[in-house]
Parts: structure tokens; sequence; C-alpha cells
């Protein structure tokens, strides 16, 4: 039995019946997560800033004959708490339960010394990194208190586990959902049955990876497909009791 999920396959109809919301889901890994949940059975609601590219998504998961997604359009750089607690009632009124959340949504800010760093671009990468997934957990905790096997993904990077020169408010932000993931599984443990974990997806060819990493070969890094495994795994029932942990989605790169 899988103990990382790393080779986790899901067996069809793994998540059927879930509804599970997914971050960031008009594209990367985000995207792909969605669709892959989707085709594994469970009711996706697809959140991000970009109405146009979510129905893409949310056609492509419609002409798979997967059921039927919903899209939640938020920006996190100007969402309200006010906001927060629609879409908490949106979900309750139109889907009537919440079984997990994947926060794939984010940004990578600038590339350049902390002497240099703006702050205005600091307060945005902290709103969409961090603030978001807190209060977005936060204010959806009495609905997946009420699922019989809800689960939390938070996504970190590397450099949130150490953090390296030029990375910024990015490494901050990583370091604090690593501690965010680790605070809410501690805190949750004895009073509910929800699980919360951390995932560093490693190199994944995105969007957000060719903005970091320019040079580079995008052939020579995972797709946002294969890295599913770890993702899957830790959303559906056979992951079950694993919680408050840091995972990979992909074996550490041979030097
Ligand atoms: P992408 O840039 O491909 O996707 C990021 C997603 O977040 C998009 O859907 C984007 O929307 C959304 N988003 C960005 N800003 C906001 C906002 N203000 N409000 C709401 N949604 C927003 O990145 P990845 O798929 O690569 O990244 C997914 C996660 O994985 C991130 O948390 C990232 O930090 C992490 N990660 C990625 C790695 C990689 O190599 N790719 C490595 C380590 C960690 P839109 O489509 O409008 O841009």
């Amino acid at each position: 039995m899988t103990q990382n999920g790393l080779d986790y396959a899901a067996p069809e109809g793994l998540l059927t019946g879930r509804v599970i919301l997914v971050t960031g889901a008009s594209d990367g890994i985000g995207r792909a997560a969605a669709q892959t949940y989707a085709s594994l059975g469970a009711t996706v609601v697809l959140l991000g800033r970009d109405l146009q590219k979510l129905e893409q998504v949310y056609d492509a998961i419609e002409k798979a004959g997967h059921p039927q997604p919903a899209i939640i359009p938020m920006n996190f750089s100007s969402a309200t708490q006010a906001d927060f607690d629609q879409l908490a009632v949106s979900i309750e009124q139109e889907l009537g339960r919440l079984d997990g959340i994947l926060h794939s949504a984010g940004l990578l800010g600038d590339i350049t010394p902390l002497e240099m760093y703006d702050p205005d671009t600091w307060d945005d990468i902290m709103k969409v990194n961090l603030r978001a997934p807190f209060v977005l957990t936060q204010t959806l905790l009495p609905l997946l208190k009420r699922s019989p096997d809800a689960s939390v993904i938070f996504v970190s990077s590397s450099v949130g586990r150490k953090a390296r020169a030029f990375w910024g408010a990015y490494a901050v932000s990583k370091s604090g959902v690593e501690a965010l993931s680790a605070l809410f599984a501690d805190e949750m443990t004895n009073i509910s049955q929800i699980r919360f974990n951390c995932v560093n997806p490693g190199g994944t060819r995105t969007a957000m990876r060719a903005r970091a990493y320019p040079a580079e070969n995008p052939a020579t890094v995972k797709s946002p497909e294969e890295i599913m495994p770890v993702f899957t795994w830790l959303m559906g029932p056979d992951s079950r009791g694993v919680t408050g942990q840091s995972l990979d989605a992909q074996p550490p790169r041979q030097a």
C-alpha cells in the first residue's frame, strides 16, 4: 500500500458523490486536478479569477461526460470576507455539501532581492498565496465538518521548506502555507475528521514555472497530469488517517 501517494493508481469512481472545491482551477496544476477529480466522479467547484478560462475547463469536463461542475469566479487579490461567506452559502445551497478543497491558486511575484522587493507586490502575494487559503478554509470549516471524510490539500513549494535567495514573498508565503496546514491539522485532529496536508508539486510544466525558469526546456519537467497521483490519493478515502503531512508530488530529482 502506498505511504506517500507517489505510486497511487486511483480506482474508477473513487470520488463519486463528493463535492470538491479547486482554487486556481483555470490553469496549470489546479486545472489538471479539477479534471482528474471530475473523471473520478467528483462534482468539482471551479474557482479562479478568469471566467472565460474557467468556462473552458467546465466545457471540457462536461464534454467528457463527468459530473456537471460549478464555477465560482473570485479574485483573491480583492476578495472580501463577504465574498468568502457568499461562496460558502452558494456551495451549501447549490450542492449541499463539501468534501474537500485543493488550494492550488498561486502567484509567483517578483524574483528579486529583498532589498529591492516592492511592498505592494509583497502584500498581493501574501493575500493570494497565504491569506486566501487561510480565510477560505476557515469559512468553509462548518461545511467540511459535516462531511464524513473531508480532505484539505494546501500547495507548497520547495522554497516553502527551505528559502532560497531572491524568491521573496513567494518563499515566505509558501513557508506560511506549510505552517498553516500543520496548524489546522494539529488543532482539528481531536475535534473533527477533516484531514489537512501540504503538497510540494516539484517542478511542473505550467505558466508559473515558465515565468520562474524562462531558460528551461519545458520538456524536462513533468506535466500537471503526471503529478496527479498524490493529489488523488490525498483527496480520496485511501489516505484516511493521513493528516499534518508535508508530501512531495514527485520523487526528488537526481542531481
Ligand atoms: P499557474 O500559474 O499555471 O496557475 C495558477 C492558478 O492560480 C491559475 O488558475 C490562476 O488564475 C490562479 N490565480 C492566480 N492569481 C489568482 C488570484 N488573484 N485569484 C484567484 N486565482 C488566482 O501555476 P501552477 O499551476 O504552476 O501553480 C499551482 C500551485 O502550485 C501554486 O500554488 C504554485 O505556487 C504551486 N507550485 C507550482 C510549481 C510548478 O513548478 N508549477 C512548483 C511548486 C509549487 P489565471 O488562470 O487567471 O492566471
